[in-house]
């Protein structure tokens, strides 16, 4: 039985993991395949081909924060997750560099209120401990912690991150609709990350999934950490209804989360309908 974790991030955006440690990790838990979905860039692929453990195959992909069509009063965070596509593509690879300058400028932003209300973080140190990557509120985090501001990464976004916070700030995000088109026009397969995920803020209804379904959307990751049997049983019977893949994943970001790679997988059947589907890239495989 082939088990495959199809969403995981290295150290190349938000997790603690460099992408050799993070497919050590994979092969240590068992792993026979592994999805690298870091936000917003590619960065990571290069050493993962490079440097793959044998017998393990790795998936290349992305995760990008979208907004999904407005409904009702305010638009919906939503996050896609895009398998081998093609990252020359130049219109995906722009807008992928449009998402890292705003995830930029909206990180000194943060960084400013932050200090603004008194909090010793620096911007040389949250560009230190970013590495060079999309900067993220982890490494915000990082930096809270580093400082005494915060005793771990989970205090920090529940003291000085989360959404309600007087430093939050906005970044740029990605129309839902056009995101699932731009990486389906990259040859790859575009898969809703984590569709019930309250704890993350509100979440979109029946009607946005059958609508993204119908503009070109593959797959649901169904079975991850945040989301409660029902969840799953509702995602998997409306998968059924619109024709979508589902999919399984840990969302594992190293030391920055307490969850486990490989604590869901996903079908060894849907794994190559996605490779069956895409014409983007293909594996990194013996
Ligand atoms: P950003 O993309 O900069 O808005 O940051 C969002 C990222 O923060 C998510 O991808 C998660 O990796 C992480 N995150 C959100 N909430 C928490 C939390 N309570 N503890 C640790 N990491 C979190
Ligand atoms: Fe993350
Ligand atoms: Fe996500
Ligand atoms: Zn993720």
């Amino acid at each position: 039985m082939i088990r495959a974790d199809l969403h995981t991030h290295s150290a190349r955006s938000d997790g603690t993991d460099s992408p050799v440690e993070l497919m050590a990790a994979a092969v240590a838990a068992g792993l026979d395949v592994i999805a690298l979905t870091d936000h917003d860039t590619t960065a990571g692929w290069a050493e993962a081909a490079d440097h793959r453990p044998r017998g393990l195959t790795v998936v290349p992909g992305v995760e990008l924060s979208c907004a999904s069509p407005v409904v009702g009063d305010n638009a919906v965070g939503v996050h896609l997750l895009g398998y081998l596509f093609d990252r020359g593509h130049p219109a995906f690879r722009a807008e992928r560099a449009r998402l890292r300058v705003s995830r930029h400028g909206r990180a000194e932003e943060m960084v400013r209120r932050m200090r603004a209300a008194g909090l010793p973080i620096e911007w040389e140190q949250v560009q230190r401990i970013a590495a060079g990557g999309p900067v993220g509120r982890p490494h915000m985090a990082l930096a809270l912690v580093e400082t005494g501001s915060a005793g771990t990464v989970d205090e920090a976004f529940r003291l000085h991150l989360h959404h309600g916070s007087p430093s939050y700030v906005r970044k740029a995000d990605v129309d839902v609709t056009d995101g699932v088109r731009l990486i389906r026009a990259a040859g790859g397969v575009p898969v809703l990350a984590h569709p019930l995920a309250r704890s993350r803020g509100r979440v979109v209804g029946d009607d946005v999934l059958a609508h993204l379904a119908a503009a070109g959307l593959l797959g649901l990751e169904v079975d991850h950490p945040d989301h409660s049997d029902e969840d799953r049983r509702h995602l998997r019977g409306l998968a059924g209804e619109l024709g979508l893949l589902c999919t399984g994943s840990s969302d594992y970001h190293g030391t920055n989360k307490r969850t486990p790679i490989g604590v869901c997988m996903t079908e060894p059947d849907v794994l190559d309908m996605i490779v069956g589907l895409s014409t983007g890239a293909t594996p990194y495989a013996d």
